[in-house]
């Protein structure tokens, strides 16, 4: 008997029909001969109106109170989805990512999965029994507390759990049919890809893919665990993420699903950008700047810096971070003005980051130029740009994102030529 941990997000259990139709799901792989672990997440966009909640009652609200208030929302869908499962006429459990054994650092809002001891889970599927655990969720080794994983966890804590478990697949059940060559919301001509390597989904989820978290395909790869993307909404086979390409038997015989060049475009809107204006060009300045942000736990995402003037001997430094840190970061950075030295600061949120990702740029020189020209055809400013061995990003004006993304994507032959791409439900925020 295999084991199967299936993760359904917001989306699929969006309302009572959409969490009796995933209870449906869930009984069918049962069913078929498999003990069945399913981690959910929170119901529609739950989460959200949990945080616009919590903002009313305070703008900065204590990590540790939010985190109590978020896991709420995946109690609610693990409760009722256990309830659909008898229903059904099976014995269903459902488990806090505590109760899970979800144990994790205590960086509340964001912590990290440390370690998962699943012993409940393992005695109750082995009785027999379908085990529904909320997802996004654990508990703090050190404190006790109950921490969330940050937005979009509960892939992380699907992972982590099949992992834990030794299950034979993890499979992500979403809104689309698998991972497209990008958002099927922006792009309609996108089109589903077969097989991604761990390599470039990640590249594609850390630059804003929303489809899988970075952190769970991170930790999917770390431990081998395969990922199948698909959609709880059609029977459609989805999308593969793993190290070896999947082997799909065609007509002819079997068929190996090639590596593309280019995998790609992701895009994100979810950043903001800070500029330090007037630093003084000397060793140690953007240490003490990234100094600061560091020690308010941020993370940052790109950085450059401008050629100092020289009449001036003064430079200007920009990195962009989530717009959810912005507050935080500008309050670091005052509080330390004077030692850092700097004039002023500077804040824009109307950023959008576009990236390219392809294994294949590692071995065509014409890729950036390509891309560049994909972008000045359209008529789009580029702001910042960075890149790694398989990605190029820019950042550019938030509004000009969704044009720049399809020019791109158009660029690199990526469209569909058949069907449109579906979004089966979800309100995209
Ligand atoms: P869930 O509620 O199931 O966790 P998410 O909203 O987190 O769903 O992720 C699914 C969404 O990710 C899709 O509806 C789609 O708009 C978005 N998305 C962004 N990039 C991609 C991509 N390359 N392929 C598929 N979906 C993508
Ligand atoms: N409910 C959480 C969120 O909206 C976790 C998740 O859906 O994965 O971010
Ligand atoms: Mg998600």
């Amino acid at each position: 008997m295999g084991l199967v941990v299936q993760k359904y997000g917001g989306s699929s259990v969006a309302d009572a029909e959409g969490i009796k139709r995933v209870a449906k799901r869930i009984v069918e792989a049962k069913q078929n001969g498999n003990q069945v672990v399913a981690v959910v997440s929170a119901m529609g966009d739950t989460t959200d109106e949990l945080i616009d909640l919590a903002e009313q009652v305070s703008p900065m609200p204590a990590g540790r109170e939010l985190d109590m208030l978020l896991t709420a929302g995946e109690r609610i869908s693990m409760a009722l989805l256990a309830m659909a499962i008898k229903k059904l006429g099976h014995e269903a459990q459902s488990f806090t990512g505590s109760q899970a054994g979800v144990i994790t650092d205590s960086v509340h809002n964001k912590a990290r999965i440390i370690d998962v001891t699943p012993g409940r889970i393992k005695t109750s599927v082995d009785e027999g029994n379908i085990a529904i655990v909320a997802g996004f969720q654990g508990v703090s080794q050190d404190t006790k507390d109950i921490t969330t994983l940050g937005r979009g966890g509960s892939d992380t804590t699907a992972v982590a759990l099949a992992a834990a478990l030794d299950a034979d697949v993890c499979e992500i059940y979403t809104d689309v049919d698998g991972v497209f060559t990008a958002d099927p919301r922006v792009v309609k001509k996108a089109r589903k890809i077969d097989w991604i390597s761990f390599e470039d989904m990640l590249e594609l989820a850390a630059s804003g893919s929303k489809v899988l978290l970075h952190r769970c395909v991170e930790y999917a790869r770390r431990y081998n665990i395969p990922i199948h993307v698909r959609s709880s909404f059609s029977g459609l086979q989805g999308t593969w993420v793993s190290s070896e390409p999947v082997v799909r038997t065609t007509q002819q015989g079997d068929k190996q699903v090639e590596q593309a060049l280019i995998s790609g475009v992701a895009h994100d809107t979810s950043e903001a950008k800070v500029t330090v204006v007037g630093v003084p060009d000397k060793p140690g300045e953007a240490a003490s700047i990234f100094r600061a942000i560091a020690d308010a736990e941020i993370n940052i995402d790109m950085v450059v810096q401008n050629v100092s003037a020289a009449s001036t001997g003064l430079t200007d430094i920009s990195f962009t971070l989530p717009k959810t840190e912005g507050r935080k970061a500008i309050d670091a950075l005052e509080k330390n003005k004077a030692g850092i030295g700097f004039d002023s600061l500077r804040y824009d949120d109307q950023i959008g980051k576009i990236s390219l990702v392809g294994a294949g740029m590692k071995t065509n020189p014409g890729v950036t130029a390509d891309f560049f020209t994909a972008l000045s055809d359209a008529g789009v400013n580029i702001e910042l740009i960075s890149t790694s061995e398989i990605r190029i990003s820019v950042v550019t004006r938030a509004d000009d994102v969704p044009e720049a993304v399809r020019a791109v994507h158009s660029a690199f032959g990526l469209d569909s030529d058949s069907d449109e791409a579906v979004v089966y439900g979800g309100t995209g925020r």
